[in-house]
Formats: structure tokens, sequence, C-alpha cells
């Protein structure tokens, strides 16, 4: 079974990457959720610390591999793909190899300053500084048994809000330590810091057709006929139409929520108020419907966001990306004080106004 569904060409190129003599020390993985980042992220891992692809390499040896060794690591890149079977490989793949770490918003690798101690914070919203300070520290020492110790730091946008987080890891990036391997993920690039970017190989991660969603689904066992619904929803994300074969249910649920979507976002002001309130009201009995539902939206504009891209969507890029940016300050203003109607009003009057006439669009301005 392949472990990653579509992206043939990525494929090719991190295992061209991850063969060289120099493997780059810091990839970004950009695209919307659900279309494989991770798993590419892994793939990425597999293929620097399978032991039939790097044959007699020791933790730690492989910064001093000589010329006979980077020879033979040559030709096993022709051979093609992680084995799934030696000990890195079955430990990355069920997700306990103890050097591969997913550093995201909540405790991981929390280390308060010296002399200091704060509470556990796993509901944080943001990576920390006390996180970035434990990778940092992390990052200096030698991996326990990987080849490469591989970071995935996820959602990497979510070190933004901290300047301090941010320059911290942009130091590391700078001068990587030769065993860390560091895989940002991001659906929002634009909210990384410029200098970020440029100190990684980007990836761009795009849906996968519908036909490979299938065929992946296929080959994990899925009904035909299940799946080919899964894969319709999907939308080319793979992550997502797992999820959906899983748990059929979710399906319903998110059609129901993104047609919803798309009849508010063809209302006026006063309508939008008026949803706006009801979110509110939801949100005071039971957050994780009205969560589910602000995620729906994201999947609502990131939609528009493609077709816009096709010339498809009439409300135009930086209408949307506003959007898209208002639902991430939507889901930091409801972790923090601001009164949940106050922030859904705000959200709702960000989003551009849908029309399938162009002549009757009207500007986001407007609602200002
Ligand atoms: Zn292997
Ligand atoms: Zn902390």
């Amino acid at each position: 079974m392949s472990r990653v569904i579509g992206h043939q060409a990525i494929l090719r190129e991190l295992r061209a990457l991850a063969m060289s003599e120099d493997p780059p020390h810091a990839l970004l993985f950009s695209g919307p959720d659900g279309t494989g980042r991770t798993a590419l992220a892994i793939e990425y891992a597999l293929l620097l610390n399978c032991e039939r692809l790097h044959p007699s390499v020791t933790a730690g040896a492989s910064l001093f591999a000589d010329e006979a060794l980077s020879e033979l690591g040559t030709r096993n890149s022709e051979l093609g793909t992680p084995c799934g079977e030696c000990r890195p490989c079955r430990l990355i793949t069920e997700g306990v190899h103890p050097d591969i770490i997913t550093l995201g918003p909540g405790d991981t690798l929390c280390r308060p300053r010296d002399g200091e101690s704060h509470p556990k914070h796993p509901d944080s919203r943001d990576i920390r500084i006390c996180q970035v300070r434990g990778l940092i520290d992390l990052a200096a020492r030698f991996p326990f048994e990987a080849r490469y110790r591989t970071i995935i730091i996820d959602p990497a946008d979510r070190l933004y809000r901290d300047g301090v987080a941010a320059h911290t890891i942009l130091k590391t990036l700078e001068e990587p330590p030769g065993h860390t391997v560091f895989c940002l993920i991001t659906a929002a690039p634009e909210a990384l810091l410029e200098t970020i970017i440029s100190r990684c190989r980007r990836i761009d991660v795009r849906p996968v057709a519908k036909a490979e969603v299938l065929a992946g689904l296929l080959e994990r066992g899925v009904d035909p006929s299940l799946a080919e619904r899964c894969a319709e929803q999907s939308r080319g994300r793979p992550g997502r139409a797992i999820a959906f074969a899983a748990q059929p249910d979710l399906m319903g649920d998110r059609s129901r929520m993104l047609e919803r979507c798309a009849r508010v976002a063809g209302e006026s002001v006063g309508e939008r108020f008026r949803y706006a309130n009801d979110l509110a009201e939801r949100f005071r009995k039971d957050r994780n419907p009205v969560l589910a539902e602000v995620d729906a939206w994201e999947a609502f504009w990131e939609e528009r966001l493609r077709r816009g891209a096709d010339g498809g969507a009439n409300e135009g890029l930086p209408a949307v990306l506003e959007a898209l940016r208002a639902i991430t300050q939507v889901r930091e203003d409801l972790m923090v004080n601001v009164i949940p109607r106050t922030a859904f009003e705000l959200m709702l009057l960000s989003f551009p106004r849908v029309t399938l006439d162009v002549s009757r669009e009207e500007e986001p301005a407007a609602y200002a």
C-alpha cells in the first residue's frame, strides 16, 4: 500500500533530496489541510532514515559518511522507496519513533526559562516561546537513534504571532544542527515571516486528482461505493477522504454546513448579523459544533480560492485571503476574552459577498 495518496512528482523530488549528499534541513510543505502535507513530511523522514536505503549507517555516523557510503546511497535511491520493514521504518510509520517529533500548539517540548516554571498549557493556540526553547535544546543534542531527527512544525504559521519564537526558530534554521531536519507545515504561507520561507525548501502541496484519491481509498480496502462518495466530497484532500471513509456521517454534516456557508455568503449585511448572533448563541451552549462550522467556512473560502485560480470565483483573490485571515482571527478571538458575538460579527463582515452575477458584486469595504 502506498503511504501517500497521489503527489508522485513531490515523492520523486523528496527521494532525490533525501538521497543527495547534503539533504535540505528545512522543508516547507505548503497547501490546504488534508492534502497530505504531513504524510509527505513523514515520507521524508522515512527516506532519510530507512536502513535499507542507507545501509550500515548507524546513528550520528551519517555526518561523516564517506564517499563509498554516499555512492551506495545514490545506487539505492534508484531502488526507490523506504522498505517499510526495518526498525526505523516501522517506528516512524507507527508514530512512535523517539526522534520524529511533531511540534504544534500545546505542551510539547515546553521548557520554561531557567529557574522559572509555568502551568501546563495543553489548549494554547500558539506555538509558544517555551516550546521553541525546548525545540532548540533538543536540536542541539544528538538523536537517540535516527540518522536524521525530524521535527515537524504543524502548523508553522502558529509561530508567527510570537515574534520572539519566530526569531529564535529563524536562528536555528540559519545554522541547522547537522543531524536534525525541520518540516514546516502550513496552509497560510503568507502568514510566515519571509525570512523563514527563504530558508526553507518549499514544497507546494496541491489537491490530488479525484481518481487518485479514489484509488488510494480502494487500496485501503474501502467499499467501492463509499470510496466513490468520499473521493467526491473530499475535493482533492486525501486526508479528509480517509476521515470520511472512517466516519461517513461527517460527509452529511459537512455538505449541509457548506450549503449554509454558500447561502450566508450571498446574503445582505443584516442577514449576516443575524447569522453571527445565531453562531454566538449556539457557541455559548456548545462550542464544538460551532468550531466545526468555522472549519466549514475555511473549506468554503479555500474552495473559492481554488475556483478563483481557475477563473471561476468573482470576489477576487485579496478578498478571499482576507476571509481566510478573518477565520484565523476568529479562532484566536474565541480563545481569549473577545465577546463571541463581536468576534463572529467581525468575521462575517470580513467576508466578501459572493454572487454569481459579477455586476451585483459588492466590495467588502462597503460593509466596514
Ligand atoms: Zn526501511
Ligand atoms: Zn510552556
